[in-house]
């Protein structure tokens, strides 16, 4: 396919998941847009966010959104240009009417099925005359503005700009493979290597306590690592733990592994007392048994044995101190094809504030294939959207 012989220049957005198909919405109809997907169908990782709890955006404002974006200040100029508030009134427009849940996160208002996001997202990329390629794999980057794509034959197009939305590396059957790598000469730009993000931990548990507590919640803990501190839930797996408590220490856990030291955090079953009112309640209860003097349920005391020797088990004292400060050692992170998001990708000094490569500006990058991170609960997906806002602007300034 060779570039017409119109005016009007040419755009092609490759990878049709949240970043790409919000790109190719935001740009100006004087272009000519192509979204080129290498699966059947559009935003397959999309659907899947959806199955769980679909957080769209986040409803944090201002600087304490921004702080959730590592670095921040690679995000900091996108989320205020496109703010989760510009988010939820955008797709006011498309009708997907937003409310904000617990924990602040912003869901599609009841009734609306993460399909009919994706299906109000698609009519609009028909109403702005997108031209959609499915089953489209980019096989080939160059300088020359031109890339090879392979359907059942090798197709070339050529483009006055490209913006690669090419994703992250897990969840590979949604096609976020990260297999795009390849495509780049490593001499030429630098690329991190994939490392989960908002993953489970691995955790060499007993036998005996897998058999009989795998699959129990831990509710209303708190983990900390260092001066961190993320109260929710999480719960006991096979392997380890999971939840929405653990996700957001992955990135601590990462560094304890740069810095080659013990991995691991520190679990409190009772952020809302201090030791003093544990000890009162010891002091004050009539029964012999933990469980009932502390509130505990068994299978959190089954997980307090695991790092406890029975000495301490054995002392209310040291019991108490481990009750309110566990310290747990984690063997591994979760592999990344199991992971809600990777860090690792473009590295961030590869790019200009407008998200163009330093050393070829009319390729731009967006999304999840940047080497930026930030926690589960709607950021990542607003930092998508954000970023494919900056970077459809900055294309529209040129046209305009
Ligand atoms: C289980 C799960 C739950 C999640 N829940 C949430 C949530 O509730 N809230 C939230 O904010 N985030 C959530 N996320 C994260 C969010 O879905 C991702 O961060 C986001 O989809 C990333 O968007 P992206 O466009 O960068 O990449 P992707 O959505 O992964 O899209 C990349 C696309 O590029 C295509 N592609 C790759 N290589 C090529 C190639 N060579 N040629 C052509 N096409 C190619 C892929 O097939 C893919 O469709 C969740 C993720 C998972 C896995």
């Amino acid at each position: 396919m060779r570039k017409n012989n119109l005016t009007r220049k040419t755009i092609v957005v490759v990878g049709g998941g949240s970043a790409g198909m919000l790109t190719a919405m935001f740009l100006s109809e004087k272009y000519r847009v192509y979204l080129v997907e290498k699966e059947k169908t559009l935003g397959r990782k999309f659907l899947v966010a959806g199955k769980g709890g679909f957080n769209l955006t986040n409803n944090a404002q201002g600087d304490a959104l921004v702080k959730q974006y590592s670095p921040s200040h690679l995000l900091a100029p996108s989320l205020k240009n496109f703010t989760n508030n510009d988010l939820r009134k955008y797709l006011s427009k498309l009708g997907i009417v937003t409310f904000v849940g617990s924990s602040n996160r912003v869901f599609p208002v009841k009734g609306i099925k993460p399909i009919e996001v994706l299906d109000a997202f698609k009519k609009e990329l028909e109403r702005k005359n997108i031209t959609v390629l499915l089953n489209h794999k980019l096989e080939q980057l160059n300088d020359s503005n031109v890339l090879l794509f392979h359907n059942k034959e090798k197709k070339r197009i050529d483009f006055d700009y490209c913006v690669l939305a090419l994703g992250g590396a897990s969840w590979s059957k949604t096609g976020s493979d990260g297999m795009w790598l390849k495509l780049f000469d490593n001499e030429k730009i630098k690329l991190n290597s994939f490392q989960s993000s908002n993953c489970g931990v691995n955790i060499k548990w007993d036998k005996a306590f897998v058999e009989n507590h795998a699959g129990k919640p831990l509710k209303n803990i708190a983990i900390s690592v260092n001066d961190y501190i993320v109260k929710g839930e999480a719960l006991i797996t096979a392997y380890g733990l999971e939840g929405n408590a653990i996700y957001p220490i992955i990135k601590s856990i990462r560094k304890q592994e740069e810095d080659k030291l013990q991995l691991g955090f520190k679990l409190d079953f009772k952020p809302k007392n201090s030791i003093e009112e544990l000890d009162q309640k010891i002091k004050n209860s009539k029964s012999k048994d933990y469980s009932k003097q502390l509130n505990l349920a068994t299978h959190e005391l089954a997980l307090i044995k695991q790092f406890t020797t029975k000495e301490e088990y054995l002392s209310s004292n040291q019991l108490i101190q481990k009750v309110k400060s566990l310290e747990i050692a984690v063997d591994s992170l979760r592999p990344v094809d199991e992971a809600i998001s990777t860090v690792g990708g473009v590295a961030v000094n590869e790019l200009n504030t407008d998200f163009s490569l330093k050393n070829t500006p009319t390729i731009y990058t967006v999304g999840e294939m940047v080497d930026w991170d930030a926690p589960t609960g709607g950021y990542l997906l607003q930092g998508c959207f954000s970023m494919a806002y900056t970077v459809a602007q900055a294309l529209n300034q040129k046209v305009i």
